[in-house]
């Protein structure tokens, strides 16, 4: 689960790491209410959504007039935000951030990750804020700074002189001492919210030498939503794609990717060798659904209603070894759904495991028109084969 940047600011706050005075606003009322009680100029007004790269998509305007503050607000909020995040189709603007301008000296990378290499949070350091650190990463992989974070000794000041001095040039006395506390503090942070990732780029060093987080990223590993229910109520679920939205709320994994080869499989192992023989046959997968091993008929058809909505697929691949879930099940749940929603693209099914003959023998008299693959590898070429 992801947090806004207003949210994840608040616990900032909260936790002493410094952030830029701030108030959110859904309305044009309510953003001239917050140019009024927030210091300025300048004033920064920030798209709220739940994506990168806003400075360069119009999502973060810097401006020195109470009037243009507004002006701003108004026409970010209701429209639809580009980055290169979001996809062409964009993301709609709810909800804008307005806060004090910082006058800015230096712009530093910090974040905080699970390094499954070494099996702990990994905290990311680097001079070269405000750029996209992937980029940075491949071109100049040496302004890359790491310090990983044993549970057993804790974060120690150690480590962070490791980074703080392993950047050129060297940060003023104060910026070493406000950097020192903003990394103990993001650590301590990025444990009591069960975080998978905290990330603030720029973390800004002022002229004055304060150093300020001024973007803040922040998600929570959904499996600690039971003990972190204050956090679960911040989720704002207009943020997610609406077809992983009624995944999410059926249980089912679906993550949409950017191909037209709609995909049912059971098992996240046997989902990323089916878009893997889909990607080598040389087409691509619009979606990774994986129904999980304990599927019953209704989970099944959700999930292929879930892939008949999105229009960009062409063609359907179902790829089941049935275990736990058994093939007349999984059968069942497709003819279900199918004839719930027409099928008007071509169905290529994969079956083998528990029950195979029970589940193709309902294929077979159901008025399902598909093809029958008799392994993965012909699977992938009769897909590729229907959409080239
Ligand atoms: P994104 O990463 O989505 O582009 P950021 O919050 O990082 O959004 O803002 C982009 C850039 O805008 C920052 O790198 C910084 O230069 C500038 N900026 C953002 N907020 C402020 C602020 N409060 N004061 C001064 N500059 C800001
Ligand atoms: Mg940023």
């Amino acid at each position: 689960m992801k947090l806004h940047e207003f949210q994840a600011k608040e616990i900032f706050g909260k936790a002493g790491i410094p952030v830029p005075g701030g108030q959110v606003a859904t309305t044009v009322d309510q953003a001239e209410e917050a140019v009024r009680s927030i210091k300025g100029p300048p004033w920064v007004v920030k798209a709220q959504v739940h994506a990168g790269g806003r400075g360069k998509g119009g999502g973060v305007k810097v401006v020195n007039d109470p009037k243009e503050a507004v002006a701003a607000a108004e026409a970010m909020l209701g429209s639809r935000l580009i980055t290169k995040q979001t996809g062409a189709e964009g993301v709609i603007v709810n909800q804008v951030l307005i806060e004090e301008g910082v006058e800015i000296d230096r712009e530093l990378y910090l974040s905080m990750v699970i390094d499954r290499a070494v099996s702990m949070p990994t905290m990311i350091f680097s001079k070269a804020g405000g750029m996209e650190i992937e980029e940075v990463a491949a071109e100049t992989p040496e302004l890359i700074l790491k310090e990983s974070l044993n549970p057993i000794t804790g974060w120690m000041s150690s480590q962070a002189r490791n980074l703080i001095y392993g950047i050129d040039p060297i940060p003023s006395k104060e910026a070493i001492r406000g950097l020192t506390s903003v990394m103990a503090k993001i650590c301590n942070v990025f444990i009591e919210n069960d975080c998978s990732l905290l990330e603030i780029n720029p973390l800004v060093v002022t002229k004055g030498g304060e150093v300020i987080a001024i973007d803040a990223k922040m998600s929570i590993d959904d499996t600690a939503a039971f003990r972190q229910q204050e956090l679960v109520k911040l989720d704002d679920p207009r943020e997610k794609d609406p077809l992983e939205l009624q995944a999410e709320q059926h249980n089912l994994n679906y993550i949409r990717l950017d191909g037209n080869i709609g995909a049912m499989v059971n098992g996240a192992g046997l989902a990323m060798a089916t878009m893997d023989v889909i990607k080598a046959a040389g087409a691509e997968p619009a979606n990774f659904l994986d129904v999980g091993g304990g599927a019953n008929e209704d989970m099944i058809a959700k999930g292929f209603e879930i892939i008949l909505q999105d229009e960009r697929v062409e063609a359907i691949l179902i790829n089941i070894f049935g275990g736990i879930l058994r093939c007349d099940v999984l059968a069942r749940g497709v003819v279900a759904a199918a004839k719930k929603t027409s099928l008007s693209v071509p169905l290529i099914v994969r079956l083998e495991g528990t029950n195979v003959e029970e589940g193709r023998e309902t294929l077979n008299n159901s008025d399902l028109d598909f093809f029958v693959a008799k392994d993965l590898a012909e699977a992938a070429e009769l897909v590729a084969k229907q959409v080239s």
